[in-house]
């Protein structure tokens, strides 16, 4: 069987979040678990290549509106990452950095809905002629979901109408809403253009449930949540009912190769459960790198500054406990909405205490070694997210011994066991309820176990313990394609 995964980020090649995270790991466990898969993604100016492991394998053209756009199709051999990414070079659209902001702006392309228009009449082009044949085609999120459509509705394709088709919903806000005239000049006619609709617009991710043939997101709370409740699902509950029969959720893994302390090279010592002293030499490495105190404990935030990820109540919560409690010091690393990080550069400087030494320490950029090494150093994880698809970063930090507080939502509840004094089980600390008291207590509560080290150790190690390793999952998405591809491919 031969899957081909199609999306718009792919670790360590373009990486904005965790969608790029999964599919730098996912092909290479269901190679392991013994199919081929691999990936296709357009090539954007940054990409981060190994050139020499690139082969021109094609070169075709293909319309989009009234223009002919060249394009040519690169392999990068399956060594350099475990399996085979088939990128799409077309120049006028994906021949500068960034993925989907100007990395000079920080503001998204203006042309964005061409991109992700032109990137799927590629992949459809790369398809029609037959230059790469999979059983079954996997999309990822509302930048791949009109391909199903096309498709199944577009006689031009009727050779490809019985290709399998599944599609993972990585995130519910982004759903690509779009003028419905857009359709009308870019796509082909239907016979419900409702099912294409929503609210009058034309909304990618609704066409994608509705077409794929199976419908997965990246964690059974959350597949939960899309058919519960409408703000989680931002307006699609009904469509998530309605596609309930062919939808699950299957939690995401996390790569060792990439994710581990005892062989991560970017941290400053190497480290595991047998023995954490590592860990301490990193605190003490990265506090003395950012100014800190290491005899403090150290809390971090990893992630966009955006409001799903709760970063109102971050500062909330924040404000709380720096006003109050004097002898913590926080790491906040990101990049994202530009009023948040005015909130936490005024909270940095009301905290200010003359003569004293830092305890907000703000990093607004997107720093991959610094992840790793705040992983690494961090005592524990802030999580305070409004809504989680799954949720890669709590995973990261109990990989690496760091604890996570977390808001029970999503994934976050699927993956983070609260601590029980009694019985030494759990991973972690959870609050129910989203607001900044609740978040203050859970941190509170993490604190007072922080000062009893035999417990959190205990704690500790339960996390590092966790098998969070991709086999278990791309063993799910395996029976799953198993379903819809005829058994002789
Ligand atoms: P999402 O995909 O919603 O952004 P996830 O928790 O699934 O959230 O994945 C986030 C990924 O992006 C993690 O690998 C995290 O370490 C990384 N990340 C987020 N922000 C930054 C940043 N500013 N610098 C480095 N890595 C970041």
């Amino acid at each position: 069987m031969y899957v081909l995964h199609v999306a718009f980020e792919c670790a360590p090649i373009a990486k904005v979040g965790g969608l790029g995270d999964v599919l730098g790991a996912l092909p290479k466990f269901l190679r392991r678990a013994g199919i081929e898969a691999a990936v296709l993604m357009p090539r954007f100016g940054d990409a981060q290549l190994q050139e020499d492991a690139l082969r021109l394998i094609h070169e075709g053209a293909f319309t989009y509106r009234d223009r002919t756009l060249s394009y040519r199709l690169w392999q990068q051999d399956a060594e350099v990452l475990g399996f085979p990414v088939y990128l799409l070079e077309e120049p006028v659209h994906f021949g500068r950095p960034g993925v989907y902001q100007d990395p000079t702006t920080g503001l998204d392309f203006p042309d964005q809905a061409d991109r992700f228009f032109v990137f799927q009449r590629g992949v459809l082009a790369v398809l029609k002629e037959g230059v790469l044949r999979p059983d079954l085609l996997h999309l990822h999120d509302h930048h791949t979901a009109l391909l199903p459509v096309w498709l199944r509705e577009d006689p031009a394709y009727r050779e490809l109408a019985e290709l399998p088709i599944v599609f993972t919903v990585h995130n519910a806000e982004h759903q690509g809403r779009y003028d419905w005239q857009v359709w009308e000049e870019i796509g082909v006619p239907v016979a419900r253009p409702e099912d294409l609709q929503h609210r009058g617009q034309l909304n990618a991710m609704k066409a994608g449930l509705l077409w794929a043939d199976a419908v997965t997101t990246v964690s059974p709370g959350y597949a939960r949540e899309l058919q519960e409740r409408e703000d989680i699902a931002a307006g699609l509950q009904e469509v998530f009912q309605r596609v309930a029969h062919k939808m699950r959720g299957i939690l995401n893994g996390i790569d060792p190769d990439v994710w581990n302390p005892a062989t991560d090279p970017l941290i400053f010592a190497n480290y595991s459960v047998e023995d954490l002293s590592g860990k301490e030499k990193n605190k003490k490495a990265l506090c003395e790198s950012l100014g800190l105190r290491p005899d403090r404990p150290l809390l971090v935030f990893i992630g966009r500054l955006m409001q799903e990820k709760g970063v109102d109540l971050l500062v909330a919560g924040l404000e709380q406990l720096l006003t109050h409690q004097i002898d913590v010091s926080v790491v906040v690393l990101g990049t994202g909405m530009p009023a948040y990080q005015a909130a936490l550069e005024d909270l940095r400087c009301r905290i200010v205490r003359p003569g004293g030494f830092p305890r907000l320490v703000l990093r607004f950029e997107f720093n991959n070694t610094l992840a790793h090494q705040l992983y690494a150093a961090g005592d524990m994880l802030l999580m305070p997210s409004r809504v989680e698809p799954c949720g890669l970063n709590q995973m990261y930090a109990m990989t690496y011994g760091t604890v996570p507080i977390v808001h029970a939502v999503g994934g976050l509840r699927d993956t983070v066991e609260p601590w029980d004094p009694r019985t030494q089980q759990g991973t972690g600390f959870r609050f129910e309820t989203f607001t900044p008291r609740a978040f203050h207590q859970a941190i509170r509560r993490a604190l007072t176990v922080y000062h009893r080290p035999d417990q959190w150790r205990v704690l500790q190690r339960n996390g590092m313990q966790r098998d969070w390793s991709w086999d278990r999952s791309a063993q799910e998405y395996l029976e799953l394609y198993r379903t819809l591809v005829p058994v002789t491919s």
